[in-house]
């Protein structure tokens, strides 16, 4: 993929600030950061969205989160952390190499959660079943 740009930071082609690195994931600084401290880890093998990832590459990028979201808390003195995937673009996602973002986090920093909502009567039933039948296991 010569035209991304987390594939070109794998290559070393730009740089970026490196938190970590072995044989399947690199784990940098977010040049853009919610929070200092604010951390990408992204596989080595490219793929445009999680969708398209083979599992192999999915088992050692999530077996890596624990290790660096620890390490981010810690190092950016935070008591807590958020870790975010953006997967297509209506979701906000804009670099289409598929990452975790590990954002740290502190009481009372600002940053607002998501709002929820209710389900209206029968809402909650109708769309389990539409995502069950995805899944593969309505009978
Ligand atoms: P997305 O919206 O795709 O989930 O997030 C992409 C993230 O990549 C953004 O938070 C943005 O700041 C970050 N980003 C974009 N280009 C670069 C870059 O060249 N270097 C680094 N370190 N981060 C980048
Ligand atoms: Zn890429």
């Amino acid at each position: 993929m010569e035209e991304c740009i987390f594939c070109k930071i794998v290559a070393e082609e730009i740089p970026s600030t490196k938190i970590y690195e072995d044989d399947a994931v690199v784990a940098f600084l977010d040049i853009q950061p919610i929070r200092p401290g604010h951390t990408l880890l992204i596989p080595k093998e490219h793929s445009d969205t999680l969708l398209q990832l083979s599992i192999q590459t999915l088992a050692a990028l999530t077996s890596r989160l624990q290790l660096i979201a620890k390490a981010v808390m810690e190092g950016a003195n935070a008591e807590a952390f958020n870790i975010t995937l953006n997967n297509g673009k209506a979701s906000g996602q804009l670099v289409f190499h598929t990452h975790f973002h590990i954002i740290p986090r502190k009481t009372d920093d600002g940053l607002q959660p998501w709002q929820h909502h209710k389900y209206a009567e029968g809402e909650a039933e109708t769309i389990a079943k539409n995502i069950r039948a995805a899944v593969g296991i309505d009978k």
